[in-house]
Formats: C-alpha cells, structure tokens, sequence
C-alpha cells in the first residue's frame, strides 16, 4: 500500500470511531465520570501526539515496513512455508493479538514493565481517550516485540496493518464510557472486548486489575483463565485507577510522562492500603463516583 493513503487510512478510521464514541458517550453514559473530560482530555490526547511522533522518529520502518521487507526476502515461517496470502494474514492477525495479550500480562507481572504501564492504569475515569494512554517507553518496547514477532513469523504487512487499525479502534470502543444493553454486551462480548470487560481491568483492586487482558479478541482471556464477567463492586460503584496517582495533578501530560520514574514504593498495583484506605483517598482527591 501507497504510505500517504495508509497514513490516510489509518488517520481517518482514528477520527471516525473516536467521534463515533465521543458522541456515543455524552448521549449515553455508562457511568458519571468524577473529574470529567476537561482535566482529563489534554494529557490523554498529548500523549497520543507523543507517542505517534516516538514510533515516527524512532523506528520509522515500524512492524509493517518490517513486514515488507521481510517478505522481499523471505524471512519468518509463514515466507519460509509460502503460505497462502490469505492464510498467513488470517494467522499473522491471530499471532499479533495473541502476542498483545502476552504482551499485557507480562507487563503487570515484571515490575519494571508495570512501571511503564500502570500510567495507562492511572487515569481517574476511563472514557475514548484513556484507550491510547500509553507511555511512549511502553509504546516503543510494544513495537520492537511486534517487529521482531514479524521477522520470526513472516507476518504479512497487510495483516500487519489491518491489525494495528483494527486494535486502534477496539481500544477506542472498549475504554469508552457508553452504556450497552445488556443482552448486547453479552453477544458482542464474544467477539470483541467490550467496555464491560475491559472496566474490570481498571479496577483499584488487584485481582481484578490482573484480569481481562485482551484489548481486542475477548478469547486469549477465556482460554487462559484470566476472564472475569463483572468487577465486583459493580459498574457504577467500582473505583477507577491506582491509589498512589489519585490526584487530579497527576492528569497532566508532564506527570503522565514521569509518572513511570516516580514512588519507588508503588511498584505494585495496588499498594498494601485496605479496600477502605484506598476509596477514602479516592473521595478525598477528586470525589466519590456516584451512580447515574
Ligand atoms: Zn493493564
Ligand atoms: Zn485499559
């Protein structure tokens, strides 16, 4: 594919599916946000300009022109095998969702790694923008394991490609802060993460937090035993975020990009505070949630 109209494809289907949500959203809200959009937005999309702008610079060729060239020269097992095109870009979709879970888990059990991603974690609400809250340290290891699952696999640049749009959009939908029937959620659950199942993962508590890995296909959790159908606390009751960053101050682009080098005693999830201790410092700082 042309890179102008791939850089078009992949801006507009940004565009169309954050507006879809974003508007989604304010229509009908699966819970009442406690700091709201306006605290929240400027961090949340800075990031997302510091992390395209990381990849760009950094490792321009990124997973699909890795991709390119790996199929040029025959490199990764699906090149070896000259598997089907359609075949290999069904498994290199499979294999890169797979590794994406992977990814997730590794990166709440090594802390060094947690480090990095307990910023995405940290956010007070979750809603559309919390879906590319990454640290560009996260965002750049995450394309270095991408590229060198390519390499080692042959995965075509156009499963390459469909697979980072695809997972774009699933993140935008399933960090936002709509209200789905129920019935619904229950089918498309099947499917796809839908926001439902991946709030429990935002869980102050723990074991929550280390459930609902998937950002896209719902199955890895299931088959893996890492699913969970409902936080505990309910939808609308459970508390959002990590103990140690509940303050509004932390919502700032600077802080988001420190967040990571700070509180050496945070290096877990959830910090050793009871339930209480940790809601108690939630209504202190930005306010209690209250049910819509
Ligand atoms: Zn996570
Ligand atoms: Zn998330």
């Amino acid at each position: 594919m042309d890179p102008t109209i791939e850089i078009a494809v992949r801006l507009a289907a940004f565009a169309a599916v954050f507006a879809v949500m974003a508007a989604w959203e304010l229509l009908a809200p699966r819970r009442e946000l406690s700091v709201g959009r306006k605290p929240r937005w400027p961090g949340n999309l800075g990031i997302v300009i510091v992390d395209a702008l990381a990849v760009r610079l950094l490792i321009p060729t990124a997973a699909a022109g890795t991709a390119l060239i790996a199929a040029e020269r025959g490199w990764g097992l699906l090149n070896m095998l000259a598997t089907p095109g359609w075949l290999a870009a069904i498994l290199g979709f499979l294999l890169l969702d797979l590794l994406i879970y992977a990814q997730h888990v590794v990166f709440h059990h090594v802390p060094v790694l947690w480090r990095l991603h307990r910023m995405h974690h940290a956010d007070l609400d979750i809603d559309v923008t919390t879906g590319g809250r990454f640290h560009p340290i996260e965002i750049l290891l995450s394309m270095l394991i991408k590229i060198a699952a390519v390499l080692a696999f042959g995965i075509p640049a156009v499963a390459v490609v469909i697979f980072e749009v695809v997972l774009n959009a699933t993140s935008m939908f399933n960090h936002s802060n709509v209200a789905m029937p129920e019935r619904l959620d229950r089918v498309v659950r099947w499917l796809v993460v839908t926001p439902d199942m991946h709030r429990a993962h935002h869980s102050i508590e723990r074991r929550e937090t280390d459930s609902n890995f998937g950002f896209n296909l719902p199955w890895w959790d299931r088959l893996f035993g890492t699913y969970r159908s409902a936080p505990e606390a309910g939808h609308v009751a459970m508390t959002l975020g990590i103990p140690i960053f509940h303050d509004r101050r932390e919502l700032r682009l600077d802080r988001l990009l420190t967040q990571p080098f700070r509180n050496d005693q945070a290096a877990e999830p959830v910090s050793a505070r009871s339930r209480a201790g940790a809601a108690a410092d939630v209504s202190d700082s930005v306010g209690s949630v209250k049910p819509s």
